[in-house]
């Protein structure tokens, strides 16, 4: 039944369509082999936790590569890198003893090792947290690391310089952006003043502004005390590290080939990162990297970007020791549309939260045993969520037609068949959302976290201590995290706010 569905829309639906960053515009999305989507991320610095608005741009990709699965009916190959060697990961793996963790092993005097070793643990807390936000590790078909794909650098850089797009200064190779823009528009997804460009200065910084766009650093000179590679180009010996958005470009030809189908990151990654990976690709392999770029807009904090540098950060452990459940952030995210800001306060959490349990209570209402007589036109239904997915993945809109359709269907009164029907597309568009249970209430269902139980039950025995300050102090805990407790004669209840 479901499969048979499942044709049917697939039919029905026109082609999927997407916001391409490069031509400004909303076009038709089908791979370029007419198969399979080959789909190249950018992927997380591991010098530190990620924070919620990283999350973002992950999530985004997520939900991106499921709806062309599933919605789009094509396979996917889903490649996000794990950026171990840029300026931060440098910095932070010189850092002394005090920001040193256990975990990471020895502190070395050895400047490689110990840049292993902290983005090794960063990669794996990386890698845990993004589960518990369900995006899946069986879903990439790689994450690779930049420091195993150093020869693939060494040999773009080659080709770019053999091409005549590079030159060498004081041991360093920079992209000649003046004799690109002879060939070539630099400035693609951004535009530049050129007015102000001056040709032939130079940057070393992996990340920097518009206003100073000039020749970027595909390769860094050696220092003191830092990670290097050997390198001898053109009989000249350059010992050092790739720049970062080499490393992205490199990784992509090798992983994906050339052009592959789309490539994401969050907006901020527009320009310099992804113009000089599209300067890089095409004065070194001839070829511009991809068909699609797509970037999400950022998550903010009171009207700024979340940030590291800004300080105004979670990370998911934050909001999880705040008993927060990472399936709520998942679900509260996916209630906004990638390209809008999603502003990030702790109400949008709370109400995301009652969101998704009240399809969740749908969901195991619909396993019950009460029946009635109503049919419903569930295909219509699922038309319209795989609709609103496929055109430029809507999340919210899809979930506006599911609220719409639960407001308007009691389960006691929808027939038999009718709540297999559901029971089939729900399971269908869990595979994109990802954040129900598609299961019979289970027994020992309690919404309640263990810590709040926890923190009532010290309530209660402060009450009966007669100590009023901390049994106080103690609901005030409970009610910040969302929860009411409400005194009965002996004892007490709780209640989602
Ligand atoms: P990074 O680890 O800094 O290289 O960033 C990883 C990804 O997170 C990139 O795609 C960034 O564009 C994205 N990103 C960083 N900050 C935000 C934010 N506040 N909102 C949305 N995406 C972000
Ligand atoms: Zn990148």
């Amino acid at each position: 039944m479901a499969a048979c569905h499942c044709h049917a829309i697939n039919s029905k639906l026109k082609t999927m369509k997407l916001f391409n960053s490069l031509s400004r515009k909303t076009e038709d999305f089908a791979p370029i082999n007419g198969r399979e989507a080959r789909i190249y991320s950018c992927g997380p610095t591991v010098y530190n936790f990620a924070h919620i608005g990283n999350m973002r741009a992950f999530l985004f990709a997520d939900i991106l590569q499921r709806v062309i699965r599933i919605v789009g009916g094509y396979e996917v190959r889903w490649v996000m890198n794990i950026t171990n060697i840029d300026d931060k990961t440098i910095r932070d793996s010189a850092l002394g003893s005090a920001e040193w963790k256990h975990e990471m092993g020895e502190q070395s005097d050895d400047a490689m090792t110990n840049l292993i070793n902290l983005t090794a643990y960063y990669e794996k807390e990386f890698c845990e947290d993004i589960q518990k936000l369900n995006i899946n590790l069986s879903h990439f078909s790689s994450l690779p690391r930049a420091t195993d794909y150093i020869e693939t650098m060494h040999a773009l850089i080659k080709r770019i310089y053999d091409n005549g797009f590079a030159y060498i200064s004081d041991g360093s190779i920079y992209f000649d952006v003046a004799k690109y823009r002879k060939y070539e528009v630099y400035g693609k997804l951004h535009k530049i003043d050129f007015d102000k460009f001056m040709a032939g200065t130079r940057i070393d910084a992996d990340q920097y502004g518009r206003d100073e766009a000039c020749d970027f650093a595909l390769w860094k000179a050696r220092k003191a005390d830092e990670p290097y590679w050997e390198f001898t180009l053109d009989g000249k010996r350059c010992d050092g590290r790739p720049g970062w958005h080499l490393e992205c470009s490199a990784m992509e030809y090798e992983l994906l080939g050339l052009p592959f189908d789309i490539h994401t990151g969050g907006i901020d990654l527009k320009f310099p990162h992804h113009e000089d990976e599209i300067a890089q690709s095409k004065a070194g392999y001839g070829i511009e990297p991809t068909a699609f770029w797509c970037h999400n807009e950022f998550l903010e904090v009171e009207g700024e970007k979340m940030s590291k540098s800004k300080g105004n950060y979670f990370t998911l452990r934050d909001l999880i020791d705040r008993n927060i459940d990472p399936l709520d952030i998942r679900y509260s995210m996916l209630s906004s549309h990638y390209a809008s800001v999603y502003n990030f306060t702790f109400d949008d959490i709370k109400s995301g939260r009652k969101g998704r349990k009240r399809v969740q209570d749908y969901i195991y209402s619909l396993f019950d045993g009460a029946e009635g007589e109503d049919e419903a036109d569930i295909f219509e239904l699922k038309y319209m969520i795989f609709d609103a997915l496929g055109n430029d993945l809507h999340t919210p809109k899809a979930l506006a037609h599911l609220f719409t359709f639960i407001n308007n269907n009691k389960v006691g009164s929808l027939s038999s068949h009718a709540k297999k029907e559901l029971l089939d597309m729900f399971k269908e568009i869990n595979d994109i959302f990802d954040v129900w249970q598609i299961s019979p209430r289970p027994e020992s269902e309690n919404d309640i976290p263990g810590s709040i139980i926890k923190k009532a039950e010290q309530r209660l025995v402060a009450k009966r201590a007669k100590n009023w300050a901390l049994a106080d102090a103690l609901r005030e805990e409970i009610s910040k995290a969302g929860y009411a407790v409400k005194d009965t004669k002996d004892s007490y209840t709780i209640e989602m706010k």
